[in-house]
């Protein structure tokens, strides 16, 4: 992994991250809050792209901050940050989701985790891909792997649409996507 720092957060979300983690990434600029799925799918993805501790605590607290004001951020989401990088409980380095297990996710109302080509509805995709500048035609092969239920694939054809590449290994892991993005932007 290599590492990121905050002020290209926003660019690199835009170029570099797959739409399950722009999504999130997006929702908690607008809401500046995330449930706790929300929290975990993104948080850990991130520090899978190299955001170090430090700067994923005022990454997160710069957002929640606006909402639930700085003392309670410090007290109630602060800890499962630092869990998330091994720094509290059983100390456990824990490792980013995979898409099957994103795609296997049930969120509920008020949740932005999980897998957008698996639980979004076509209505919704359809302007996200949009969105994300997929053309129309490249858009109706995505949107024909979903109705097949071949998420990952459709998130390949979405990677090869935006970035004019071949991705032939196919998309399994929200960070190899980022990995080959940025192997092919830089
Ligand atoms: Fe994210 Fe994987 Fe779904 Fe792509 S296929 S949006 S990387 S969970």
């Amino acid at each position: 992994y290599g590492e990121i720092s905050l002020k290209d957060i926003d660019q690199v979300a835009k170029s570099s991250f797959p739409l399950c983690m722009r999504h999130l990434f997006e929702k908690l600029r607008e809401d500046h809050h995330l449930k706790h799925g929300g929290r975990m799918q993104l948080g850990l993805f991130l520090k899978g792209v190299g955001l170090k501790l430090d700067d994923a605590l005022a990454f997160w607290k710069a957002e929640f901050s606006r909402k639930v004001g700085a003392e309670r951020f410090d007290k109630e989401y602060a800890y499962g940050i630092r869990h998330n990088y091994g720094k509290e409980g059983k100390r456990t380095d824990y490792t980013p989701y995979s898409c099957q297990k994103i795609i296997s996710s049930t969120p509920g109302v008020g949740d932005h985790h999980g897998c957008p080509y698996r639980h979004f509805s076509e209505e919704n995709l359809r302007a996200a891909l949009d969105k994300m500048g997929v053309g129309n035609r490249a858009v109706q092969d995505v949107m024909d792997k979903v109705r097949n239920r071949h998420y990952q694939l459709a998130c390949t054809l979405t990677f090869e649409a935006i970035h004019g590449a071949s991705c032939d290994a196919g998309i399994n892991h929200p960070n190899q996507y980022y990995n080959d993005s940025k192997n092919i932007l830089e």
